[in-house]
C-alpha cells in the first residue's frame, strides 16, 4: 500500500519544507491544503473568496471547503507512490473525513508525524520567510538565503514572493488556532499507534535525516 504520511505541527515548523525533501527522497507527492487554498484565492473561484478573507484574519477554513479542495486533488493520477499530506487533517472533522476517504479506497493512515517546536521561534521563523515564485523554493531572511541575493538556487528566478498571512501578528492568531483546534489530533493519531514525533529546531538538514528515517521504516 502507499503510504500516506501526515506532517503535524504549528505553522514555522518546517511541514513544508520538509514535505518538499521527502517528495525529492522518497518519490512521494506534497498535498499542502495550504497550496490548495491560495490557489484557489487566485483563481477567484467562490470557495476560493471566501477562503481568503479567512486565511488572512489567521483562522481555520471551514472543514466544508477544505475537504471539497482536498477530495478533487486526491482523484488526480499522480499520487500512486504515495502522498505526504502538509497541514491537513487541521480539526478532529477533518481527521475522521480522511479516515472515511483512505477506507473506502481501502487505504488508512500510515504514519502521522508531529514536528515538535518553540513557539516563540516560530514567530521569527514565520516572519522572515519567503518563497520563490516560480518554482516555491523556500527561504528565510535570516535562516536560509539564496547563494546570490534575489536569485533562486533552485531554478534562477528573480522574483520572491511573501505570504499575506506571514507577519508577526497573523502568526500568533495561527499558532493559537493551532494550539486549540489542530494540536489534540496529536492524541488522537497517538491512540491509532501510527504517531511519531520529532524534535524540530533543529538545522533543516538534520530534521530531512531524522524524518528520512522515519519514513523510510513505515514505507518497507
Ligand atoms: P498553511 O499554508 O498550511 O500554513 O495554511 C495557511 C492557511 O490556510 C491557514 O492559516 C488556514 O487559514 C488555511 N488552511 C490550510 N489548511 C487548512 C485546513 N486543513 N483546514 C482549515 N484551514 C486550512
Amino acid at each position: 500500500m502507499a503510504p500516506v504520511l501526515i506532517l503535524l505541527g504549528p505553522p514555522g515548523a518546517g511541514k513544508g519544507t520538509q514535505a518538499r525533501m521527502l517528495e525529492e527522497d522518497f518519490g512521494l507527492v506534497q498535498l499542502s491544503t495550504g497550496d490548495l487554498l491560495r490557489a484557489a484565492a487566485e483563481a477567484g473561484t467562490g470557495a476560493g473568496r471566501k477562503a481568503r478573507a479567512v486565511m488572512e484574519a489567521g483562522q481555520l477554513v471551514s472543514d466544508d471547503i477544505v475537504l471539497a479542495i482536498l477530495k478533487d486533488r486526491m482523484a488526480a493520477p499522480d499520487l500512486a507512490k504515495g502522498i505526504i499530506l502538509d497541514g491537513f487533517p487541521r480539526t478532529a472533522g477533518q481527521a475522521g473525513a480522511l479516515d472515511g476517504l483512505l477506507a473506502d479506497a481501502g487505504q488508512r493512515v500510515t504514519a502521522a508525524i508531529s514536528l515538535e517546536v518553540d513557539d516563540e521561534a516560530m514567530v521569527a521563523r514565520v516572519s522572515g520567510r519567503y518563497t520563490c515564485a516560480g518554482c516555491g523554493e523556500g527561504y528565510h531572511e535570516s535562516f536560509k538565503q539564496p547563494a546570490t541575493a534575489g536569485v533562486c538556487d533552485k531554478c534562477g528566478g528573480t522574483a520572491m514572493k511573501r505570504r499575506a498571512d506571514d507577519n508577526a501578528e497573523t502568526v500568533r492568531d495561527r499558532l493559537t488556532a493551532y494550539h486549540a483546534q489542530t494540536a489534540p489530533l496529536i492524541t488522537y493519531y497517538d491512540g491509532k499507534g501510527v504517531l511519531a514525533r520529532l524534535d524540530a529546531m533543529g538545522p533543516i538538514a538534520d530534521i530531512r535525516q531524522a524524518l528520512g528515517a522515519i519514513v523510510a521504516g513505515v514505507s518497507v
